[in-house]
């Protein structure tokens, strides 16, 4: 790979940890499973040890979890708050033993405790008063929580011990209060938590303060931070002075010695994970004696004295029950697996997605097939394969619908994938409803999947714009069980609010084929306005940078087709905005504006590419030859003779860093 080549994959690396580390810290609500972040960073830091010139202080793997939340006081963490260096298998827990032990140069006592799946908790104590409860956050500054954690009834809010202690560990969601309160809301239609991990996050940096208290949230301890200047030499005697101040202290924790040992360990606790009553994604190991810590010493991320092995992806084997279908905003037909209720990985999975008619023909599954389950610590379950020995000879063979199971139309195949293309099929319109409401889109809190679904069987709701129809139904909508005068104004108001969202949330929440939240940012940047956009020609919209013919086409035909003006028009007659509220890239003023650039040489800072986007938000024209008509020639490491030519002709010359000046003051403004 070349350093250009790694470049781009390194960045496109770094974004996409960039939006998963924001969904899973900052949202609570990761979309994809940890073994695959887990997987990415892996990769990653590969790419930066190949090539170190790309390593940055920003760069995901030299920074630890998240960012701080408005709304909650700071904390600055006297000592940070690290987090560990991960290991996936036993033979790199064994590496990492044997360096510490060659290091240190003597076999090591460690202490082996249960990784719990919670979230980092530091607790601070005056003179045995405690003062403040707080989260990692990025690591040097954490969220003030206090309100939140004091809800758990087994902190202790007065210890014996004078001066200052600050002790570390972990809050948690047990099992059981997970499954209670997924239970609940199931009954509610409101969406679950993927696991107990988010669930607790959630509760914990929620600024009500009632729902932490409701979520029945508990709490290991596992650090006293400043342990040596009390006066303790090993790690599992503060333990066990922390536990004799009235600290939960997790009972399974060991000190051991040796390979063989830990391996034991590991693989014991592997086994038992299931039927301890809190969630644990492994082990952590963490060197027993305190006068050791200096000589390992610490990485910008991790100390060198600990280390987390991650247990690999659980996999359960479970019966395959039947195959039924869901249809989707854009009629796209998902065979579901109906599965034998099974625990795994720390929720009970009754459903699995199936992707598509050849999905299940690759794997072969035939309902009523045993098959294995897998869910990497996380979220999504997936169908591995069928147990094909555990066949009993009554097994029914699977064999895809012809018709949409809602409306009952014919199903259109495309690649691979089945569609229904009945605009009035009643599952496509409600998902529709369903999407236009989210919280990416337009954000209506109150429309959610259980209010779309009764209001459109009632015939409040039909396409996206009855909802601004919602109002007139004020009055039935009362008389209809669970609603107050209180709930229906919340909502009313809600759906008043949304009208006044910027451009980009409206193009998103209409489900226009092929335009997603970026997608749809860059349109409203770009054009202002919906007319403006829906007036562009496909040869208009393939000029700009991201857009390729398959979504130049799906936004044409979109802005053609009748249904669609006649649902913006009502929309515009509500009075939905249809403008862009946010600053435009293609600000006239902007230097780079109708400039006619060129490019010569190597760009270090970003990719030829990149700099070409850049250069075309803003609203430049790029070229590859110099001539009069040049405005600017923007000049990288060895530049060629476009270069010269520019000099020549005495067109402006421009290093990169000057560029990059340029379009950071840009972006800031
Ligand atoms: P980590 O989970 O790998 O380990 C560090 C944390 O373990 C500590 O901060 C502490 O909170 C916790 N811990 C639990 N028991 C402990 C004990 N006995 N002693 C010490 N610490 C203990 O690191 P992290 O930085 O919190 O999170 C990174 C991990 O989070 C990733 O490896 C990934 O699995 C997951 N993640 C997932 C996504 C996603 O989108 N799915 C995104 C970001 C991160």
């Amino acid at each position: 790979m070349t350093l250009e080549e790694a470049k781009i994959k390194h960045e496109e690396l770094v974004r996409l940890l960039e939006k998963y580390a924001k969904e899973y810290y900052v949202d609570d609500n990761p979309s994809v499973s940890d073994a695959e972040y887990d997987q990415k960073m892996e990769q990653l830091q590969a790419l930066e040890k190949e090539f170190p010139s790309l390593i940055t202080i920003t760069s995901p793997t030299q920074r630890i979890g998240g960012t701080v939340l408005k709304g909650f006081k700071k904390v600055t963490h006297t000592i940070p708050m690290m987090s560990l260096a991960d290991v996936f298998n036993e033979d790199e827990l064994v590496e990492w033993v044997s360096k510490a032990e060659k290091e240190l140069n003597q076999e090591v006592e460690f202490s082996a405790e249960m990784k719990i799946d919670g979230l980092s908790m530091s607790l601070v104590y005056e003179d045995g008063v405690l003062q403040c409860c707080s989260t990692r956050g990025d690591g040097t500054t954490g969220e003030d929580v206090t309100t939140n954690v004091l809800t758990i009834p087994s902190i202790p809010t007065r210890i014996n011990a004078m001066g200052h202690i600050e002790i570390r560990g972990e809050v948690y969601m047990p099992k059981k209060s997970l499954e209670e309160l997924n239970k609940a809301r199931e009954q509610n239609g409101e969406p679950l938590f993927a696991n107990a991990r988010n669930a607790a996050a959630g509760s914990i940096r929620n600024l009500d303060s009632s729902i932490a208290k409701s979520r029945k949230l508990d709490a290991w301890w596992y650090y006293l931070e400043n342990a040596q200047s009390l006066g303790f030499r090993k790690h599992s005697d503060a333990i066990n002075y922390i536990k004799s101040l009235g600290f939960k202290v997790n009972p399974e924790n060991r000190v051991i010695k040796g390979k063989e040992e830990i391996v034991k360990y590991v693989q014991e606790y592997n086994k038992k994970r299931n039927s301890l009553d809190y969630d644990i994604d492994g082990i952590v190991l963490k060197v027993n004696d305190f006068n050791k810590y200096d000589i390992l010493g610490y990485t910008a991320k991790n100390p060198k004295w600990a280390v987390a092995y991650k247990f690999p992806p659980e996999e359960v084997v479970t019966k395959l029950l039947d195959i039924i279908y869901t249809v989707g905003r854009t009629g796209k037909i998902t065979p579901n697996a109906v599965l034998d209720p099974v625990r795994v990985a720390g929720s009970l999975v009754s459903r699995a997605t199936l992707h598509n008619e050849d999905f299940i023909l690759e794997k072969g599954l035939m309902i009523g097939d045993y098959v294995t389950l897998r869910k990497a610590g996380d979220i999504i379950p997936e169908v591995v394969n069928a147990i094909i020995n555990r066949r009993e000879g009554n097994e029914l063979p699977f064999k895809m619908i012809e018709n949409c199971p809602d409306c009952g139309s014919e199903l259109v195949k495309i690649d691979a994938m089945h569609f229904c293309k009945n605009p009035q099929c009643p599952s496509r319109q409600i998902e529709a409803l369903i999407h236009f409401a989210s919280k990416d889109a337009m954000d209506i809190e109150g429309i959610g999947e259980k209010v779309c679904e009764q209001f459109f069987a009632q015939g409040y709701l039909t396409d996206i714009s009855s909802i601004y129809g919602l109002s007139n139904y004020r009055e039935d909508i009362l008389k209809t069980d669970g609603w107050s005068y209180k709930s229906v104004d919340n909502l009313l108001n809600a759906i008043e609010k949304s009208k006044g969202n910027s451009l980009e949330r409206l193009l998103f929440g209409l489900g226009i084929k092929e335009v997603g939240e970026k997608m749809a940012k860059t349109l409203a940047k770009l054009y202002s306005t919906m007319d403006n956009l829906a007036s562009k020609t496909i040869y208009d919209l393939l000029k700009v940078a991201d857009i390729g013919e398959v979504v130049a086409r799906s936004i044409y035909n979109y802005f053609h087709d009748e249904n669609n003006i006649s649902l913006i028009n009502a929309l515009k007659e509500y009075k939905v905005n249809m403008m862009y509220l946010g600053t435009t890239l293609i600000d006239e003023t902007n230097f780079f504006f109708n400039k006619k650039v060129v490019l010569t040489g190597t760009l270090t800072k970003f990719g030829r590419k990149e700099v070409t986007n850049l250069l075309e938000d803003f609203g430049a024209h790029c070229s590859s030859a110099v001539s009069k008509a040049t405005d600017l020639v923007i000049v990288g490491d060895n530049p060629g003779s476009k270069y010269d030519k520019a000099l020549k002709l005495n067109v402006r010359i421009m290093s990169e860093d000057e560029f990059s000046e340029i379009i950071e003051n840009l972006k800031n403004n």
